[in-house]
Parts: structure tokens; C-alpha cells; sequence
């Protein structure tokens, strides 16, 4: 029989940066995944916003996690063949009371690598008359699914990949095998699905479905991600991502009227040209209930380990914390951040 170290389940954002860092440590190990599940990496805009602007704050943890994920995409890029990471300004058209705190924030140095400018006129044309405009500095997207599928064929070519479920019961956890291969830890990284998984039952998932579309807009510009209750991200040849929705009691992944039309009524208030719709996707935010990543070991099968709750900012999150899930995985000592360890909902 073969043996390995690490079998992870799920080949979404988490379970492909945590492969890639296990096995650039030459860690023996194999994905499994079921591409029949949805996954939400493929239908997230992707985009990176390294400010919250409802209180016009930094996101949480951006100064250590937008190094991170720069690097490691920058190095997969090169390691794969293929561009998936682009920077991006963004454009917040402002009020004048947000104006006024834009200001206070540009003159405090802890913004200035996420606070690039404020102006009176749009650097775009046709969008929605305000104040002020902001330009965001630090901001961009991962083109998920070229990522994803790059990442398929890598593992693919070095046999590290098994497309099939991973059944939720599996009776013997002591002695792992799989497929005729036996691991010596398993690290669950499937997104929403974690609520179908009895193990890790105790987690307080709190999933939000979104919705994305994508337009065909030939005369706006396509220099600037724009956001304004609604963000429009150019994508190249004149289509944007535009989205998005949150909704937590229908959970399917079936797109919906009311998630498109709350879309559209958002975006012709921000965007003053013509557009085509030409997509509509919808998936399942791994969302948890204080909003921070879950890291960590089951408090009984010490070798069963969980990655999840990426929720609204997965493309920024994923990187890093697939570093620190290396470190728990690899050194048994490692002590987590307790902001993001599983034991916080024991
Ligand atoms: C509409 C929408 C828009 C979004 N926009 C953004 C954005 O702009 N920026 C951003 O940063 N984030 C965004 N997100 C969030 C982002 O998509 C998630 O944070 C991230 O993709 C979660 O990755 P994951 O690997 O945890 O889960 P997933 O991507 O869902 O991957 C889980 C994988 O596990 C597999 N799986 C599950 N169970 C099993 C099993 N038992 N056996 C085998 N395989 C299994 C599934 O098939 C799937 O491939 C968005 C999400 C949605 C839904």
C-alpha cells in the first residue's frame, strides 16, 4: 500500500494554497476533490479591497496579509505558467461627510499604502455624480478560475490530484486509507460544505449566498475597479464582474431574478452607459460566525485538521493563513493565533 502524509479534501482557494505550500515543503500529499460540489472560488469576483469602507477602515490583519498574498501568487504565477493576479486601483465615489473622513485618513501614515488620492471629478467618465471620489491604492483581483485551473492541471500532472467525494462518514479515523493510500493526517478544506461534515460539527458556520454577473460594457473604462454599493471590476475586452448579493436562508446555488435585479438597480444607479448582461453565477460563502478564519486540529483525532471559513475575503486570506496551516500541520508545537483557532468554538 502507499503512504502519504496529507490527504486534503477540497480543491477550492484553501485547499489549493494549502497544497502548494505543503508540497513546495516537500510534503508527500494528495488532493481529493469532487467537482460535482460547487465551489466558490469559481464564482467569486475575486476582488481585494484592503479597506472596509463602511467605516472607512482597514481590513483586518491587510498589513500582514497583502504581502503575503502578492508573493505567493506572484510565485505561482511563475511556477504555473499563467497570469492570474492583477493589481487594480479603485475608485469610491465619497459624500462629503465620507470626504471628510477620506482626508483624516490620508493624513494618518497607517493609510498610506491603501489611500492613493481624493478628487473633486471622476478619473472615469460616466458614473454616478458625487462629492468626492477616492482612489484605493493596494487593491486588485485574482482571476479565480484561470488560478483554479492551472492548479488543477499542476496536480494532475504530478498525480496528486483524485476527483471523487470524500464521504462525510468515514468509520476508521485511527488508520486512514484512502483510495489504497494511506495518510497520516487529513486536512478538510470544503468550504460550505463543512455543514455537511458531522466531525467539526461544533464550528458556527454561517454561510451567505452571492450572487455575480458579468456585463459586456464597451464604453466604460476599464482602468479602475469601481464600488459603490455595488463594485464594478474590469476583467479585460470590456467585461466586468458586478456584484454582489447576500443572502442567508436559500442556500442552493441557483442564481435568482432577485439577486440579478438587485444587481442591475444597483449598477445603472453607479454606471451612466449602455452594458450587456452576458453571466450570472451564484455560490455559497464559507462564512463563520465571527467572521475569522477556522484553523486547526479535532480536540479527539489529533490528525484530522480543518481550513476554512475564508467567508467574504478568501482571494487575501487564503495565502497566509495556508502558511500558518502548514506550520500547525507540519510542527506539532506551533501555536495559533487564537483569533483563528478552532478551539475557540469548543
Ligand atoms: C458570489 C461570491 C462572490 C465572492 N467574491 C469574492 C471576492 O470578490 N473576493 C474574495 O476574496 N472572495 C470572494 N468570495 C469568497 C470566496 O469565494 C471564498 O472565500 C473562497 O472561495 C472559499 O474557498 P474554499 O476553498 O474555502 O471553498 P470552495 O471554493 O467552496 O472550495 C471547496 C471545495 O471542496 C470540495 N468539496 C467539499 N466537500 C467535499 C468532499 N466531501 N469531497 C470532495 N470534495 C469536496 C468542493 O467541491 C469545492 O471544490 C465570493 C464568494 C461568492 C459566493
Amino acid at each position: 500500500m502507499k503512504r502519504k502524509e496529507v490527504l486534503i479534501v477540497g480543491q477550492g482557494l484553501a485547499g489549493t494554497l494549502l497544497a502548494f505550500e505543503l508540497h513546495l515543503a516537500g510534503v508527500k500529499l494528495c488532493i481529493v476533490n469532487n467537482p460535482q460540489k460547487s465551489t466558490a472560488t469559481r464564482v467569486a469576483a475575486g476582488m481585494v479591497n484592503p479597506l472596509v469602507f463602511k467605516r472607512m477602515t482597514k481590513s483586518w490583519m491587510v498589513d500582514d496579509l497583502l504581502p503575503v498574498m502578492k508573493n505567493r501568487y506572484s510565485d505561482l504565477e511563475e511556477l504555473l505558467g499563467e497570469r492570474f493576479y492583477f493589481d487594480l486601483p479603485m475608485i469610491k465615489p465619497l459624500s462629503e461627510q465620507e470626504a471628510e473622513l477620506w482626508f483624516e485618513r490620508k493624513a494618518d501614515e497607517k493609510f498610506a499604502p491603501f489611500i492613493q488620492d481624493i478628487c473633486e471629478t471622476s478619473p472615469v467618465e460616466n458614473v454616478f455624480q458625487s462629492h468626492a471620489y477616492g482612489i484605493v491604492k493596494g487593491s486588485g483581483y485574482l482571476k479565480t478560475r484561470i488560478f483554479l485551473d492551472a492548479a488543477k492541471r499542476f496536480f494532475q500532472k504530478n498525480e496528486m490530484l483524485i476527483e471523487a467525494d470524500f464521504p462525510a462518514n468515514q468509520g476508521n479515523f485511527e488508520n486512514h486509507i484512502f483510495r489504497d493510500i494511506q495518510f497520516d493526517k487529513i486536512v478538510f478544506c470544503e468550504g460550505h460544505y463543512l455543514k455537511t461534515q458531522p466531525l467539526f460539527d461544533f464550528v458556527r458556520l454561517q454561510p451567505a449566498k452571492g450572487e455575480v454577473l458579468q456585463i459586456y460594457a464597451p464604453d466604460l473604462s476599464e482602468n479602475y475597479i469601481i464600488n459603490r454599493r455595488v463594485f464594478v471590476l474590469p476583467i479585460g475586452d470590456h467585461r466586468f464582474k458586478v456584484g454582489s448579493t447576500y443572502e442567508w436562508k436559500d442556500l442552493s446555488v441557483k442564481p435568482t431574478e432577485e439577486g440579478k435585479n438587485s444587481i442591475v438597480d444597483r449598477l445603472k444607479d453607479l454606471i451612466h452607459v449602455d452594458f450587456e448582461l452576458e453571466q450570472h453565477w451564484a455560490g455559497v460563502r464559507p462564512t463563520v460566525i465571527d467572521r475569522r478564519p477556522v484553523l486547526g486540529k479535532h480536540p479527539v483525532f489529533g490528525h484530522l485538521n480543518l481550513f476554512n471559513g475564508l467567508g467574504t475575503k478568501g482571494v487575501m486570506l487564503a495565502p497566509y493563513f495556508a502558511k500558518e496551516m502548514k506550520a500547525l500541520i507540519t510542527d506539532d508545537n506551533y501555536a495559533i493565533n487564537n483569533e483563528v483557532d478552532l478551539a475557540r468554538f469548543l
